[in-house]
């Protein structure tokens, strides 16, 4: 048995993280047990602090999870009952589950086919009079094309909330992902770029008045102790994960550039395939590679190919979301979402993390290509 065949490349292990990181996260659980304050003290204030300093806004608030972000986000703007919200056809279900949340109807765009972003040329196709704000996603770790989102939107009235679950420190430019439009939205779920050890997410402004608005919302909608002027929920980061996140932050940057290196690992090793689409990244944009997408012709046959070989493959995501039975009585942008229907039946998702060896790498490149 030669040594590569005894490889496995999980799709993800988080655990080596852990091992990494160990003894700076012991230190930041101890003071945390030390101190005994467990809900909106001292942690939450520093990470909201840092994190908005790392974005270049002056407000970012801890909630509980990336969805209560999304949907804390579009109660703050007062969308809810009888309005609509235009979001891809191609992202995790929160996104869409978050408007619903509100009351609001989710209102599905087709994606670019290169990018598998937001096309905006669809965002006409999806208006209506009760239309109220797009949602574009940065999807993978590459930027939505922001700017032509945030024109149309400026052009029909509309508010834009950035789904930044997937893209913490991507940017277009200079520009970081977040910091785009008027609000912003991030997960903290333990697999994104930016993970705590439990559920977190944080919602980020430049407008100090919705800031608070979304401070008030995220704690029972208190004005001031005892004083509910606001129909709030209890959706606040708790300084254990608040704790954790200022020291993953600290290496949010690092491990990105450890992401984009194996991500340029797998493009030379692959790049040559004539069947394989390879992650495309427009001039000037740094995509984060939450995930490494590729696009295969037969996808389901090569997907099996390297689970027989011991390779974490998956698909993010296998059906638009309109045709998930939740989403069924939503309406889909004008000429519906053909891109997107194409495109789920062709990516792959292959194992992407700082801590992949370039000895595991090339046993999944090796594994690509010799399928056939
Ligand atoms: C993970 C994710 C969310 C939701 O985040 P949670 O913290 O799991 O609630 C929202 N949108 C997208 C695109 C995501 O990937």
């Amino acid at each position: 048995m030669t040594l590569s065949s005894t490889i496995s490349v999980p799709f993800n292990d988080l655990s080596l993280q852990v091992t990494e990181l160990r003894p700076e996260i012991d230190a930041a659980i101890a003071r945390v047990l030390d101190r005994g304050h467990f809900i909106l003290g001292p942690e939450n204030e520093a990470f909201e602090r840092a994190f908005a300093d790392y974005l270049g806004v002056p407000v970012a608030v801890g909630v509980g999870n990336g969805t209560d972000a999304l949907e804390l986000a579009l109660r703050a703007l007062d969308i809810g009952a009888g309005d609509e919200v235009i979001c891809p056809a191609l992202t995790a279900a929160p996104t869409a589950l978050a408007i619903i949340a509100t009351s609001a109807w989710p209102v599905f765009a087709d994606i670019h086919p290169v990018t598998f972003t937001l096309d905006p040329a669809k965002l006409e196709g999806c208006l209506s009079d009760k239309t109220r704000a797009i949602i574009p996603v940065h999807l993978y770790g590459l930027a939505a094309d922001m700017p032509t989102i945030l024109s149309f939107a400026e052009a029909h009235g509309l508010a834009v909330i950035e789904d930044v679950a997937q893209a913490h420190g991507a940017m277009i430019g200079e520009r970081k992902t977040g910091t785009m439009a008027r609000i912003a939205c991030f997960s903290f779920y333990p697999t994104k770029n930016m993970g705590a050890y439990g559920d977190g997410g944080a919602v980020v402004t430049n407008d100090t008045d919705l800031g608070l608005r979304v401070r008030q919302l995220r704690d029972l909608g208190q004005i001031g102790r005892f004083q509910h002027a606001l129909p709030g929920r209890n959706s606040r980061l708790d300084e254990m994960q608040a704790a954790i996140l200022q020291v993953k932050l600290r290496h949010l940057e690092a491990h990105n550039a450890l992401r984009r290196e194996r991500a340029a690992w797998y493009a030379e090793l692959l790049g040559d395939i004539l069947d394989l689409q390879l992650p495309c990244v427009p001039q000037d944009w740094t995509h984060v590679y939450h995930l490494y997408v590729v696009r295969h012709p037969e996808r389901d046959a090569l997907r099996d190919h390297l689970r027989q070989r011991e390779i974490g493959a998956d698909v993010h995501y296998p059906k638009p979301l309109p045709q998930q039975p939740v989403f069924s009585e939503c309406r889909v942008g004008k000429g519906g979402i053909p891109v997107a229907e194409k495109a789920v039946a062709e990516i792959l998702s292959l194992p992407m993390y700082p801590q992949l060896t370039r000895q595991q790498v090339e046993f999944v490149a090796d594994a690509v290509r010799n399928f056939s």
